[in-house]
This record gives C-alpha cells, sequence and structure tokens, in this order.
C-alpha cells in the first residue's frame, strides 16, 4: 500500500512538471510571435491587423490625367520656364530654349541641372529625340537623365537605330540595358517613371548600392536593379565606379549637342529605408 502511495506521488509530481514545461514553452511561444490561428495577430509594423488606432496615410491629390504631377510632387518643369534649373557647370541661368510648353536642348548652356538636391525618389520626366533624323548610333538622339547628377538613365534615339545594349534608350548608362526596347519614333513625346533608392555610403565605400526600377513609356524596364557601380563613361569598354557623395545632389539633364525635348518634370521625394 505505501509502495503504491509512492509511484502515486511520482506520478502526479511528473504530470505537474510536465505542465510547468508546456506553460513555459507557451509563453516563450507568445514572446516569440510563434503563435497561429491569433484573433489578434501582429503586423510586421507591430499593428494589431486592422487596428482602427493605426495612423491613416497623408491624403495625396492625384493629377487630373496619368503621368500629372501628384499634390505631393516638386514640380520641376511645368513649360512655362526654367526657374528651378541652372547651368551644371558654372551656377548660372540656364539657357536651353524654352517655347510650347517644352524646353529644348541647345548651345546656349551646356549640361542644366536643379536648384535643389534631392536623394531617392519617383522621377517623372518626359522627352522627345528630334524628329529630323540625324546621325546614328551614340550620336542620335543623345541626352541622359543624371539622378543625384550621378547616376544616369540614357536617352537616346533608339527606334531602329543599333548601338551596344547598356547604351540604348532607358539604360542605366554602361551598366544595364533595359529589359525590352520600349522606344517610340523621332519626334514623339516619351516617358520615364523612376523609382530610385539612393546608395549609401560609410568611409569612402559603398555600404548599400542603389536601385532603380524604370518604366519607360508605362512598361517596366528596371525591375528593382542594384546598380553595381557608376555610369560615367571612361572610354571605350570602361566605366566609372561609385564614390561617395553627400545624401542628396541635384538632378541634372544631359546636353549631347542633340535638339532633345523636355516636358513635364516632377518628382516626388521618397522616404529613406535604413541598413
Ligand atoms: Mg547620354
Amino acid at each position: 500500500m505505501r509502495l503504491n502511495n509512492l509511484r502515486f506521488s511520482e506520478t502526479i509530481m511528473k504530470a505537474k512538471l510536465i505542465m510547468l514545461g508546456v506553460c513555459v514553452l507557451l509563453v516563450l511561444a507568445q514572446l516569440t510571435g510563434c503563435t497561429t490561428g491569433s484573433s489578434a495577430e501582429q503586423t510586421q509594423d507591430s499593428w494589431v491587423v486592422h487596428d482602427m488606432s493605426r495612423p491613416r496615410p497623408p491624403v495625396v491629390t492625384p493629377g487630373e490625367q496619368p503621368g500629372q504631377p501628384p499634390s505631393n510632387a516638386v514640380v520641376l518643369f511645368d513649360g512655362k520656364d526654367l526657374s528651378e534649373w541652372v547651368s551644371a557647370e558654372e551656377n548660372e541661368p540656364a539657357r536651353w530654349k524654352v517655347e510650347n510648353g517644352y524646353m529644348e536642348v541647345n548651345n546656349e548652356t551646356a549640361d542644366i541641372r536643379t536648384k535643389k538636391s534631392f536623394g531617392s525618389c519617383h522621377l517623372h520626366i518626359e522627352w522627345a529625340t528630334p524628329v529630323r533624323v540625324r546621325g546614328r548610333g551614340q550620336g542620335r538622339g543623345n541626352s541622359g537623365v543624371f539622378i543625384m547628377s550621378s547616376y544616369e538613365v540614357q536617352i537616346l534615339d533608339s527606334y531602329d537605330n543599333d548601338t551596344y545594349p547598356d547604351g540604348q534608350a532607358a539604360a542605366l548608362y554602361g551598366r544595364k540595358p533595359p529589359s525590352v526596347n520600349a522606344c517610340r519614333p523621332p519626334g514623339q513625346w516619351q516617358s520615364f517613371d523612376i523609382i530610385f533608392h539612393r546608395p549609401i555610403f560609410k568611409d569612402g565605400k559603398v555600404r548599400r548600392r542603389a536601385t532603380f526600377t524604370v518604366f519607360h513609356n508605362g512598361v517596366l524596364v528596371h525591375d528593382h536593379y542594384e546598380l553595381t557601380g557608376g555610369t560615367w563613361w571612361r572610354g571605350p569598354h570602361a566605366i566609372s565606379e561609385y564614390e561617395e557623395h553627400p545624401d542628396k545632389l541635384p538632378l541634372m539633364l544631359q546636353n549631347h549637342d542633340n535638339p532633345l525635348r523636355f516636358r513635364n518634370i516632377w518628382l516626388v521625394e521618397l522616404p529613406e529605408k535604413p541598413l
């Protein structure tokens, strides 16, 4: 009888220990978010699903037509004047021609840049290569959009005009051809929508590379592409590497001795992503 009592006590003790272990595991699972099927699951941002106390996104009024600037955009050229621009090298007034709602490259001023500086952004820009076709390859309708005055999205008349693929229209110059050629014929208006996240540098070295998502005439041509280095021409088959620069720099447009036209240029600054 006594032996049976002892065994019964041991069994009770074991059961208590097992229950205690299960409780500890449940608490740990709660703390580490391992439970499933809960009616109050946490999202990645630590808000409960469907949480009414979650802050609302700010209201933005979209443009009346696709491609027009939303109310949170910085308008850089609305077809009227070049008040937001200066000559890139001399820091003097930009003297490209402005008429009929567009600006046109001319030899009064070389490259032009914005007065304001920007980092990560969504840039919208429209451009047209000359109606009158002259030259071939890189000599035909050449210009470029330099994000942060540093990273070129190539502008070129790539309609039935062969050249090296990493230098055709919408290429990240010298680094990455567009996935498709979405170029329109000479003289027609075309658009870029560029989602750019700036590189992050530390101690002279790039810690996180820049990324580009680009739509050419609404067609996706770069899908969150991580830029492997700089885009400055350094001679045949040579290209620049990353060089440390400030967090914000002006947007620059290239004068490549071709009378390119531009209109409807705006951007929305994007929040920084922490390392
Ligand atoms: Mg160019």
